[in-house]
């Protein structure tokens, strides 16, 4: 598959998110919910096992104050049967008459005293007070009809009569014991005992302990605190209602049931609830946790319930679930850390291994680069010692085949130098034949001038063949050579080969009559110079108009020799060719073609070169550049 190039190109900067970036934040997101969940579960753990230890440390004090209260209240339990005991009491009860309900006011009056308890009185079987403690009072129940109350209807009938109520007359809350008294198996009427048991609130209240007690209604009849009294702890139906409010067990009192702001279950007898905190006008009312805790009392059918408040066990999970927070976060960050540092110590490992191994790959490379770059050293040792040998070998050629040249030159010349010497032979025969006829007429005159003409003649040959021996001459590389005599030397060899047509040759390369010196061998310039001029010659062949330009510049550290004549030029296709060796135009014996490609060796191996140029005047011009020598020194100069 292939992409287009858009969908290769590269997100915008500004819209890439480090991978880093994204981890980091995705971690601190993990922590945070880690951290969290650890709290939450701290807190709950906390709270369920402090909860726990609460509510066995509550299921003693429940215990505990579960006996207090049945003690409390068994105390008084003997106290309505003794009456019984007492003649005036039954003789009231038999016979009552006023003498008999005074005797009795007064017993009961004493030992109402004596027990600390709020009223005894005694009723007739039809439910009427026919003697009680408090006579003297104005808000004494004397002559009181009390038969509609539970607890003389029970014990009437022989029944233990046990009843929390509010006074009737009194309006003070009291439990009420009561007590079936008998003659001879017969109930002949009831004694009645009111006791106060506020002395247990009081009690809770200085231990600060919170606890209520609720009777067989529901209704709290004991109360740490005092807000809570008479409340019903269950919701009550109408018709219970209808009959408390009948029996005026309550009095007139409301009986508003105690709302928990919430109530959960956490087992047999155990819940937890919440009651609003009474707090001053205005403000929101504070929910406070309990830890309920209800226990039946013995021989009673009320229930005493404990309550114990949970603020400070939901202190304690909150720093719990800190805590468990904190230590999470703390061992994060060092599981952070250690990964961290094991990344780093892991990095270090793969980074000291990998130099390791880079190095040993080095040094492995080391060792065979060197081995090979002895082997390259040895190779081109042995091709410097080759080319070092070719070199000789070449130069040995190369001058064998200067020589050759000059000898192929010397060869071409051979028949116009054969001419050339046979020319004045001949004149020195005809002259020296002519001078003796003259020398025997006595024509002195005469012979002395062809003599002298002889001699003139022998010099010319002389000249001749002397030019020749030293243009035969093996030369050598470098030197000094002198251009004029170069000049005059390579005309003179190549006079012969002038021809009969007159010849012009410009000569610009004189510089102030001055002689330039140039660092070749003599020999090899008069050779280059014979060559270029031989062509130059050659290519004028018989034309009419013959003119020959030699010319110098001087251009600082080198010289420009240029060699033209107006011949008729190089044919284009033949202008590529003109430096290769045997390459000639010139017919039969005449051309050998190894002209230039000397003329331009020797050059070369001079440092310098030469060139043609095809000039649009016509003919051919050939530069030759060569170093000039370098400059001797004054104190040289001076000797
Ligand atoms: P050769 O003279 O033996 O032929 P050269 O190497 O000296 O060998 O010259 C090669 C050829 O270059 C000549 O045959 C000739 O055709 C051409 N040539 C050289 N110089 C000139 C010139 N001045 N004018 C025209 N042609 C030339």
């Amino acid at each position: 598959m292939q992409c287009s190039p858009a969908r290769l190109r590269a997100v915008p900067p500004a819209l890439t998110v480090k991978p880093r970036l994204v981890r980091h934040l995705l971690l601190t997101v993990l922590m945070l919910v880690l951290m969290l969940g650890c709290g939450y579960a701290g807190y709950h753990l906390s709270k369920a096992f402090g909860i726990r230890a609460l509510a066995e440390n509550g299921e003693r004090q429940l215990e505990l104050n579960a006996r207090a209260v049945e003690s409390e209240i068994t105390k008084y339990t003997y106290l309505p049967s003794l009456l019984e005991l007492n003649d005036d009491v039954r003789r009231l009860l038999q016979t009552p008459s006023a003498y008999r309900r005074q005797r009795v006011n007064d017993y009961l009056e004493g030992l109402n005293g004596r027990s600390g308890s709020l009223a005894t009185y005694v009723l007739d079987t039809s439910g009427r007070v026919l003697a009680t403690s408090n006579w003297r009072e104005p808000s004494s129940f004397l002559g009181e009809d009390l038969s509609f109350r539970a607890y003389f209807q029970d014990a009437v009938q022989g029944k233990p009569g046990r009843f929390y109520g509010i006074g009737s007359t009194t309006g003070e809350p009291g439990y009420y014991l009561a007590h079936g008294l008998k003659s001879n198996g017969r109930i002949i009427g009831v004694a009645v005992v009111k006791v106060r048991l506020d002395s247990l609130e009081q009690r809770w209240q200085r231990a600060r302990l919170e606890a209520y007690v609720s009777d067989e209604n529901g209704i709290i009849i004991l109360s740490s605190d005092p807000a809570r009294r008479l409340k019903a702890v269950h919701p009550l139906g109408p018709n219970t209602r209808e009959r408390l409010a009948r029996s005026l067990q309550y009095h007139w009192w409301a009986l508003e049931e105690l709302q928990p702001l919430a109530r959960r279950a956490l087992g047999d007898g155990i819940e937890q609830v919440s009651f609003a905190a009474t707090r001053a006008a205005g403000q929101a009312p504070e929910a406070i946790d309990y830890l309920a805790q209800t226990r039946p009392l013995d021989d009673t059918p009320w229930h005493l319930t404990l309550l114990t408040p949970l603020q400070d066990q939901h202190r304690a999970a909150m720093s719990h679930a800190i805590l468990a927070a904190v230590a999470l976060a703390l061992l994060a960050f060092l599981l952070i850390a250690w990964n961290e540092r094991r990344k780093v110590i892991a990095t270090r490992l793969a980074a000291r291994e990998a130099l390791e191994q880079a190095n040993n790959e080095l040094e492995r490379k080391i060792t065979e680069r060197t081995a090979d770059l002895q082997a390259s050293n040895q190779r081109l040792q042995a091709e410097v010692r080759e080319r070092q040998q070719a070199e000789t070998t070449l130069r040995q050629a190369q001058d064998e085949l200067v020589q050759a040249g000059k000898l192929a030159v010397i060869g071409q010349m051979s028949t116009s130098i054969a001419h050339e010497l046979n020319q004045p032979l001949a004149a020195l025969r005809t002259l020296s034949g002519n001078t003796v006829r003259f020398l025997q007429r006595g024509a002195l005159d005469v012979a002395s001038s062809n003599l002298q003409t002889i001699n003139e003649l022998v010099d010319r040959m002389g000249k001749i063949t002397g030019s020749l021996r030293a243009f035969a001459r093996r030369s050598d590389a470098g030197g000094e050579a002198s251009l004029n005599q170069a000049v005059d030397a390579a005309l003179l060899l190549l006079q012969p080969r002038q021809g009969q047509r007159a010849l012009q040759i410009h000569r610009d390369y004189l510089h102030e009559q001055a002689d330039t010196r140039l660092a070749i061998d003599q020999i090899r310039l008069e050779q280059i110079l014979v060559n270029l001029i031989a062509n130059a010659l050659d290519a004028m062949g018989e034309q009419e108009d013959r003119q020959l330009w030699l010319s110098g510049r001087d251009e600082g550290a080198r010289y420009l020799l240029t060699v033209r004549d107006n011949g008729p030029g190089i044919a284009p296709d033949a202008r590529v060719h003109l430096f290769e060796p045997f390459f000639t135009t010139k017919p039969g014996e005449k051309g050998l073609g190894l002209g230039l490609t000397l003329s331009a060796s020797l050059a070369a191996a001079a440092s310098g070169s030469l060139t043609v140029q095809h000039p649009e005047s016509g003919g051919t011009a050939f530069e030759l550049s060569l170093p000039k020598p370098a400059p001797h020194r004054e104190t040289s100069a001076h000797e």
